[in-house]
């Protein structure tokens, strides 16, 4: 293997140690960061996610509180949870763990929650904000890529990155925010043709499908930055990502594994935003 395999667990641990730092310090002034899950249902991935987002949490010092509802709750009763949360001034972040149940439209759940304390930066306004490149609240998966990305000591300026996937949380938004780094972005997805021919040109190559093994050494450029963001689970029950990483590894310069690559970061950078939600509404005297 020839590519350096960028160690998403440590980068994360070590982006956490500073956020626990802040959150010591904000709360000798007197601030809580506090963050509110909503959990609906019983999926198993997701209450395993939120797990992970409540002892993130812990780790770091953030007040956190799970609300959970029957995968039977009504629209209004869950408008009704997220209105209740929203009165509770120790809460700065609130996030809705997806997929929500079929009867559920995810749009009218989102849009309820105030753009301030839209910890998952999907709500339109912050998805516009980042659109025209002003300040906002990221998603923080894309947002833990580019931070990713940027641990390589690569400058952005002027790279070719290739993205594959165009999903609302993934895809998309990594391209908008690479491309504020100055970065060429070419965004690929299920009706590209010839992908391996662009993605070939590649210095970057981005990966968010969630088909496991897909991506070969024939897709990618010797020296080019792979980075995985795929999470798939094989029926005997390992967890792989899109990209066939012993084979690429033997070509790309660097590379991230699956599991510990991409997935710690998405949870600090929820942490990050619900510090950075604490911070700017306190500020605003709330
Ligand atoms: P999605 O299903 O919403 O989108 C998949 C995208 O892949 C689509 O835009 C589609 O056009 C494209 N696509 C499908 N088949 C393709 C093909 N053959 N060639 C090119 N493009 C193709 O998925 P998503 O929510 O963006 O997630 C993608 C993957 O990333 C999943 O495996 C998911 O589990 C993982 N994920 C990981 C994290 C993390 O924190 N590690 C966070 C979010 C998503």
């Amino acid at each position: 293997m020839s590519a350096v395999v960028i160690d998403g667990k440590a980068i994360a641990r070590s982006i956490r140690e500073e956020i626990a730092r802040e959150v010591e310090q904000l709360k000798q002034e007197g601030i809580h960061p506090g963050l509110a899950v909503v959990l609906v249902g019983q999926d198993p991935a997701s209450h395993s996610y939120v797990k992970g987002k409540v002892k993130g949490c812990e780790e770091v010092g953030i007040y956190s509180e799970v609300v959970c509802l029957e995968e039977s709750v009504s629209q209004a009763e869950l408008h009704e949870t997220i209105e209740q949360i929203k009165k509770k001034t120790n809460i700065h972040g609130i996030l809705v763990q997806l997929p929500l149940p079929p009867h559920i439209s995810e749009e009218a759940v989102l849009d309820l929650i105030p753009a301030e304390k839209d910890v998952d930066g999907f709500h339109p306004e912050n998805v516009g904000k980042m659109v025209i490149g002003k300040e906002s609240l990221l998603p923080c998966t894309p947002h833990g890529i580019v931070k990713l990305i940027q641990t390589t000591g690569t400058d952005l300026n002027g790279k070719h990155v290739v993205v594959i996937g165009r999903s609302n949380i993934v895809g998309k938004p990594v391209s908008l925010l690479l491309l504020q780094e100055n970065a060429t972005v070419t965004l690929c997805h299920s009706r590209t043709r010839n992908l391996a021919d662009l993605t070939r040109q590649a210095d970057i190559l981005v990966v968010a499908v969630g088909k496991p093994h897909l991506i070969g050494k024939e897709h990618v450029s010797p020296g080019t930055i792979v980075i995985d963001v795929g999470v798939n689970r094989l029926e005997n029950g390992k967890l792989v990502g899109d990209v066939r990483f012993d084979e690429v590894a033997e070509v790309a310069s660097y590379i991230t594994p699956v599991p510990g690559g991409v997935g710690p970061m998405t949870i600090t950078m929820l942490l990050a935003n619900t510090v950075k939600a604490a911070k700017a509404q306190t500020r605003k005297g709330d």
